[in-house]
């Protein structure tokens, strides 16, 4: 096999990162976009030792999972690289990756349910990141080819709520007219490296963060002035980040105008959210995830609570009302303020947060005897420490309630946790994410006797 060949190739499997697999003479190939069942002629990018990437030439036998898309862009950005795939059929998706885990791990005898799916399709996402460059000559947003860093320019982002859209392009405008430079990354150089839009589903404010190399620039009085005039937009933040990084945000958020913070609701929790502060961003979809984890919790008025991986303390204030404490941990400070200022905000006094690294703080209240009952986890995709789990399950927990963003490391923490003495019987994905590849998933670790 070499490069530039084109072949037939039958596909037979989805990959994890939603690429059509093929065998041929011996070698996988991953096909950009193809669908199992397909027949595809295919172009050879690149030639590894046992394995291959391609893109598709032509389809030669369709699959009818396929679904004509407006704009291929969306696949070919990762922005949506499940579009081209019914909604049903990435659903299915979504389990078989957790099913196929499990077998994996020889846990096949655990329960998977169904993937809860999205209440929106499309236009769910309550915040955007998107890039800004230049493209020939021209300032854009839009998003980076898949494995570089190629501005596509988009003006429709698919997943993010339209009114989002809407002022992505029009800040873009206001740049273009008043001649900011977009950032260049080679050579750590220009103005904006990102806009960063927030839409509070519940109220409908808008924020909007400009990301700069500067924390001033020549033109940005008359930007904001302009920025003020976008329908429904009620504050503008300039985030500073100086550095040469891949990172989107840098440390510092100076306000231009308007409220340094955005109010959105779960439930009936209000919650007030910082520019670094993590937040759910399917807003309709996240209540949903939140009833799962807390149903199954199985809460009583007498429970001790710990609110682990706590962002802005959304899962902790959420079921404060119906137990005796509850204690958060988050690594950022923001998102930490904003925690105990949401307890306030709710009229909750029985919640504190703390800032720190859940695997050394969990440690430290173990030794200091402190004995829990409920324990939320909500960690990032790397998953928990054996330090984290170890604490964790000193302070002799009935339950543990583990909320995952990726289900490989929520198997391997799981199994950890089965050494300790707990054990779980299904775990339910739940979709996040819609057209994306991205898994959520819940379950509960309950202590064996
Ligand atoms: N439970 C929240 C946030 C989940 S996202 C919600 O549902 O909204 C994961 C959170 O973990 C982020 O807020 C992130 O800042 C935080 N985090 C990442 N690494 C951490 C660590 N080592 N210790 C504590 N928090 C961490």
């Amino acid at each position: 096999m070499e490069k530039n060949q084109i072949i037939d190739l039958e596909i037979t499997d989805l990959s994890y990162e939603a690429m059509g697999v093929a065998h041929h003479e011996g070698m996988t190939v991953f096909v950009n976009n193809a669908l199992p069942g397909e027949i595809v002629s295919a172009k050879i990018l690149k030639v590894k030792k046992s394995f291959a990437f391609a893109k598709i030439e032509e389809i030669k036998k369709e699959s009818p999972d396929r679904v004509d898309i407006k704009l291929n862009q969306w696949v070919q950005t990762g922005l949506a690289s499940l579009a081209h795939i019914k909604y049903d059929k990435q659903l299915e998706f979504k389990r078989n990756q957790v099913v196929n885990l499990l077998k994996k791990a020889h846990l096949e005898d655990k329960e998977v349910g169904q993937t809860l799916a999205s209440p929106e399709e499309t236009g769910y996402r309550n915040k955007a990141q998107v890039p800004v460059r230049e493209v020939d000559g021209q300032l854009e947003i839009g998003f980076f080819r898949r494995h570089s860093h190629d501005l596509v320019p988009l003006t429709n982002f698919f997943t993010t709520d339209p009114e989002i859209d809407r002022v992505l392009v029009a800040v873009r405008d206001i740049l273009r007219a008043h001649h900011v430079p977009a950032y260049d990354e080679i050579h750590n150089q220009g103005e904006v490296r990102y806009l960063d839009v927030r839409r509070s589903k519940d109220s409908g404010e808008i924020m909007v963060i400009l990301v700069c190399l500067h924390k001033d620039f020549d033109q940005l009085p008359a930007v904001a002035d302009d920025i003020k005039k976008i329908d429904k937009v009620d504050s503008l933040v300039l985030n500073h980040n100086p550095k040469k990084t891949n990172v989107i945000l840098g440390k510092t958020d100076y306000l231009i105008f308007g409220n340094p913070q955005i109010v959105d609701k779960i439930g009936d929790v209000k919650f007030r959210i910082s520019p670094e502060s993590f937040f759910q961003i399917n807003s309709l979809q996240t209540p949903r995830l939140y009833d799962l984890a807390i149903k199954n919790a199985d809460l009583k008025p007498s429970d001790v609570v710990v609110d682990a991986y706590s962002g802005i303390g959304t899962i902790g204030l959420s079921v404060a009302r119906h137990v005796k404490s509850v204690r958060g941990i988050e690594v950022v400070g923001d998102a930490v303020k904003d925690a105990n200022a949401n307890a306030e905000l709710n009229g909750i006094s029985n919640a504190k947060y703390v800032t720190g690294k859940a695997e050394k703080v969990m440690p430290r209240w173990a030794s200091e005897g402190m004995k829990t009952d409920v324990i939320f986890v909500d960690p990032p995709r790397k998953g928990l420490t054996p330090e984290f789990i170890d604490a964790a399950v000193t302070t002799g927990p009935k339950k543990i309630v583990y909320i995952s963003c990726n289900p490989a490391t929520l198997v391997r923490d799981l199994q950890d946790f089965q050494k300790h003495g707990y054990d779980f019987d299904r775990i339910d994905p739940v979709d996040m994410f819609p057209q994306t590849p991205h898994v959520e998933a819940v379950t509960v670790l309950t202590k064996e006797n």
